[in-house]
């Protein structure tokens, strides 16, 4: 479970992108829908440790966010909206290095989950192609998969669909959900279809308030 208790962001330049979100975050997926500048990259970003908030607590677990990012790091796996590759390197030598970066010093422990994400995210038969000739498709399935490297509890994807065709989101949103039946996964958009059909839960940001929060079914009958 993710907790968030009155948690508010202003920027240097006096916009406040968060405005007191309180929020509990259970395991499964969990979409964040809002229009762009509402504040779900600023959310996002502030969860997985990359800013720290002007105000609120937020708890993962045992772990205390704030005061002890480097614990969360450890558990969590992120894919940013502006994600970006090294394009000459190969898919397969990437995850390499970022399991060599995340303090998996064995090369055969390496070989075992390297060969099991590429299988999981659908990338075994392009494992040997550099990264620059990946469609977006197969750049986002990499992406999730540099982000389950060392098996994370929180995950989070900040508008993974965007510039996806059809059957590539709907493979990219089946295999979060797949990921989502073991640990909490929190995906940003901004299209109503990505959160009603896969997550149980949702809230709906604007203005950097939540303005509503529940089931999309149940939001959906209410507006
Ligand atoms: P979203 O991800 O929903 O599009 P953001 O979190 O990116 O929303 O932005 C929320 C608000 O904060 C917007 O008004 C945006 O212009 C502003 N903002 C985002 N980043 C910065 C920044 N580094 N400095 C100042 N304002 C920012
Ligand atoms: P995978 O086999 O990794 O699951 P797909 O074969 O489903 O990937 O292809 C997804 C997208 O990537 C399609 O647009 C496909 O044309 C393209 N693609 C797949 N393999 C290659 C490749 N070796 N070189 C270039 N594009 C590829």
């Amino acid at each position: 479970m993710l907790e968030l208790n009155d948690v508010s962001h202003v920027y240097a330049n006096g916009t406040r992108a968060l405005d007191h979100v309180t929020l509990s975050i259970p395991r499964g997926m969990y979409g964040l829908l809002g229009p762009n500048g509402a504040g779900k990259s600023t959310l996002m970003r502030t969860i997985a440790t990359l800013q720290t908030p002007s105000e609120g607590a937020i708890r993962f677990g045992e772990i205390d966010v704030i005061a002890e990012p480097e614990k969360l790091r450890r558990t969590l796996g992120y894919l940013p909206q502006d994600f970006g590759v090294y394009p000459r390197v190969s898919a397969y030598d990437m995850l390499d290095h970022m399991a060599v970066l995340k303090g998996v010093a064995s090369k055969s422990d390496r070989k075992a989950i390297v060969e099991s994400l590429l299988g999981q995210t659908n990338l075994w038969s392009v494992r040997k192609k550099a990264l620059a000739g990946f469609s977006g498709g197969m750049r986002q399935r990499f992406g999730i998969a540099q982000a389950l490297i060392g098996n994370p509890e929180l995950i989070i994807v900040d508008e993974p669909t965007a510039g996806l065709d059809p059957e590539e989101r709907n493979r990219f949103l089946n295999l979060l959900a797949e990921i989502g039946e073991n640990v909490v996964v929190i995906l940003s958009t901004h299209i109503v279809e990505d959160v009603s059909d896969l997550c149980p839960r949702m809230a709906v940001i604007a203005d950097g308030r939540i303005r509503l929060e529940g089931a999309p079914a149940e939001l959906i009958a209410r507006t």
